[in-house]
């Protein structure tokens, strides 16, 4: 079996998908903890196109969003940046998002990365069936949220407790707005580009 392959020969890789506008602290715990946990040989962070759910209110350029979290990952060896969705346009879904990842790595097992909010809308979600049979599903602990796979397949999903971390990208972006600090709350190379960029100082 090739290095870093599982036991049936097959890679591990985890998929963390979300808007990252900005990146921050909370998902870089969530993915580190979940690779240890369920022995993932990578991560790949996908940012969204234009955002399922969040096509009312401003979201910030792709290119930004995806720099951010090039910027927060890029010391990570098992950690990768994939444009699938932002390069697709759109409205991101994502059993897109998965389709495409499986066609990219015929040779991976995928392992689908969500907060405990994300989760408990995913019988919302399109094509909620294929999903399941996509990915295997793990849902992390998030403060503020009840993690439950109440309604949800039993065996397609793993519930997993991760160091607790009450930050949210709505927060540090109001943090921003207001001239408070987000040192600590996301990597000191997003601190610095957000100042660059000057984002969030409008809402
Ligand atoms: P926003 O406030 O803009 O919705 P967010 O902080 O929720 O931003 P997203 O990009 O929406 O970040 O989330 C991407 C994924 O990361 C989702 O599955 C979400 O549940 C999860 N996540 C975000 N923050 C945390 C956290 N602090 N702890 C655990 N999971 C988190
Ligand atoms: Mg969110």
């Amino acid at each position: 079996a090739p290095a870093g392959a599982g036991q049936n020969g097959r890679r591990r890789l985890g998929v963390m998908g979300g808007t990252f506008d900005p990146i921050h602290h909370g998902h870089l715990v969530a993915a580190s903890e979940v690779a240890a946990l369920f022995d993932l040989d990578e991560v790949v962070f996908v940012p969204t196109g234009q955002p399922w759910q969040k096509s009312h209110s401003a979201v910030s350029p792709a290119e930004d969003r995806y720099l951010m979290t090039v910027i927060a990952t890029a010391s990570n060896p098992q950690f990768s940046v994939s444009r699938i969705d932002i390069d697709r346009g759109g409205k991101t879904y994502t059993t897109d998002t998965l389709r495409d990842l499986h066609s990219l790595h015929g040779d991976a097992d995928l392992f689908f990365i969500t907060g405990a909010d994300a989760l408990s809308q995913i019988l919302s979600w399109r094509d909620a069936e294929e999903l399941f049979a996509l990915a295997h599903f793990i849902g992390v602990t998030r403060p503020g949220h009840d993690l439950t796979d109440d309604g949800l397949p039993k065996g397609g999903v793993s519930l997993v407790e991760v160091p607790a971390l009450a930050i949210s990208s709505t927060d540090c972006r109001g943090r921003v707005a207001q001239g408070d600090p987000v040192w600590y709350l996301v990597p000191d190379g997003v601190v610095r580009y957000i100042d660059k960029r000057q984002l969030y100082r409008g809402e």
